[in-house]
């Protein structure tokens, strides 16, 4: 047997101290801490719409705070879904708390016991179609359960601290229901580092797991639909791979998620969200499984590059103008580079936003700087920042390509933003985007400034004028509704031609 050195002993032995103080801190959290909690979601009725949910907590003696989230992404008074709240101690007496209203309540915990809080979500109330897919649902077919909505926060009254709750997790799934999420399984349990983002994704699901590079994509879907569950996956694959080359990186452990609203809508619609690497798409079909498809494919393409733009980024400020205007963009790019699409359908695309941009009142009265962080204030910000931000994603990408004849395009903008701010874990923002931006080309002429006329102030787009030296014209249709149509003119120059075939 070797016998350490006597000087090393010590030393060994204050380590091994340090070691077991830090994993007792871990263990039974100081004051001041927020604890974790250990929760479960049952009683989940896909007819009712509403499940029950238990969590509980060691606390220590004093006052803390019980928020339930009330507004998120412009759907407000979502805390009025809770129903028969209870905090009770280990011994069963009921804790009474204060109820301060919009979800926030506030009692005393006895000390160095656990407490446990109960209480039903009640998720039946209708909502505006788009707005489905932002907070957790439960319909006949399938779940969401989204913890940022479902779960309250827990922290102690003066707890400066935002760390999240870390929180155990078990969910009952009803009868021939499954559960697909990306959160860390570890035997009947979740271990959920950060609810605010962790989604579950409940129903009778079938599901495909596809590697992308060194992606591993999981594709899940419930619902009976005009297009196979293999279309999904086929273009849920093909997309990540071409969205990963685009920027040069992968997006590590993703989930898509395809289900019906959780009450049936009228007309071709959808709604989703896209949090952390998962994403979440409801979608309601016409009768036309084509466009149904069509549509589909458009808006996942969209929901998916989120897992880069903005999620893999840190971000300093609101700029949505570039990442849900220029993901819009890049969506439609993902489809004509896939073949999926023709030149036809990418300059109708572009014609379309840039009606919806003419018909929006505010159009004169904001730039999509200060529009993006007013996004839900009303729905023509939300228009402006989607279709304007598009519309000019697309006379950027033009002129880019047209400056440098095909040799750069947008795509190699959002490499280098991603490369050097994501990749890198650097800050960034307006500035770093239009920096970047500018760096690629000279915006400055011929006609106008784009960076500075179209993204930081607010002067009117004359579609026709910008589009004309790529052989490109824009005309109002003197029939129907008058819509705006936008297509290559009958006689192209050689470079003309280069620019609008080379995608
Ligand atoms: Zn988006």
């Amino acid at each position: 047997m070797i016998k350490s050195p006597p000087t090393i002993l010590p030393l060994f032995a204050a380590l091994a101290f340090f070691i077991s103080l830090i994993q007792a801190f871990g263990q039974s959290p100081p004051i001041n801490h927020i604890p974790e909690l250990s929760c479960r979601i049952d009683r989940i009725s896909p007819q009712e719409r509403s499940l029950a949910i238990s969590c509980a907590a060691t606390l220590t003696a004093g006052r803390f705070q019980l928020r339930f989230a009330d507004e998120f992404a412009g759907v407000d008074r979502l805390s009025e879904r809770v129903y028969g709240l209870k905090i009770r101690d280990d011994k069963g007496a009921a804790l009474l708390p204060e109820i301060r209203g919009g979800g926030l309540y506030y009692f005393n915990a006895p000390g160095q016991r656990q407490i446990t809080i109960n209480y039903e979500m009640r998720l039946a109330r209708a909502m505006a179609p788009d707005q489905y897919a932002l907070v957790s649902s439960l319909g006949a077919e399938a779940g969401f359960l989204m913890l940022g909505d479902l779960l309250p926060r827990l922290c102690p009254d003066q707890a400066d601290d935002e760390a999240a709750n870390r929180t155990r997790l078990q969910i009952t799934a009803p009868q021939l229901w499954r559960i697909a999420t990306t959160e860390k399984a570890s035997g009947e349990f979740f271990e959920v580092s950060d609810p605010q983002r962790a989604v579950f994704f409940l129903g009778r699901l079938r599901e495909k797991t596809a590697t992308v590079g060194t992606m591993s994509l999981r594709m899940a879907v419930a619902g009976d639909w005009a297009f196979s569950d293999e279309e999904v996956f086929k273009f849920a694959e093909a997309a990540a791979r071409e969205q990963a080359g685009m920027i040069g990186g992968a997006a590590g452990n993703s989930l898509i998620m395809l289900a019906p609203f959780p009450q049936p809508l009228t007309g071709l619609r959808s709604s989703a969200i896209t949090l952390g690497r998962t994403a979440v798409l409801m979608l309601n079909p016409n009768n036309d499984a084509a466009a149904t498809f069509a549509h589909y494919r458009r808006h996942v393409a969209h929901e998916m590059f989120h897992f880069y733009l903005p999620n893999a980024f840190r971000i300093r400020e609101n700029f949505d103008w570039f990442w849900e205007g220029f993901t819009r963009y890049i969506a439609l790019i993902t489809l004509l580079r896939l073949r999926l699409i023709g030149q036809r359908e990418y300059l109708d695309a572009i014609g379309a936003e840039y009606e919806a941009y003419w018909f929006n009142p505010l159009r004169n009265q904001v730039s999509l700087i200060e529009v993006s962080p007013e996004k839900f204030a009303n729905a023509a910000n939300y228009d402006l920042v989607y279709r304007k931000g598009m519309l000019v994603a697309a006379l950027y990408d033009l002129e880019l390509r047209w400056q440098s004849r095909g040799k750069r395009n947008l795509t190699d903008v959002m490499r280098a933003l991603y490369q050097g701010y994501a990749a890198r874990g650097r800050e960034i923002g307006n500035r770093e985007v239009l920096d970047e931006m500018r760096r690629s080309g000279d915006f400055s002429r011929p006609i106008s400034d784009l960076i500075r006329d179209d993204i930081e102030s607010l002067r009117e787009i004359n579609l026709n004028e910008r589009v004309k030296r790529y052989g490109l014209v824009a005309e109002w249709s003197a029939t129907g509704r008058g819509g705006m149509k936008l297509k290559a003119a009958a006689k192209l120059s050689e470079r003309q031609r280069m620019l609008l075939s080379g995608y």
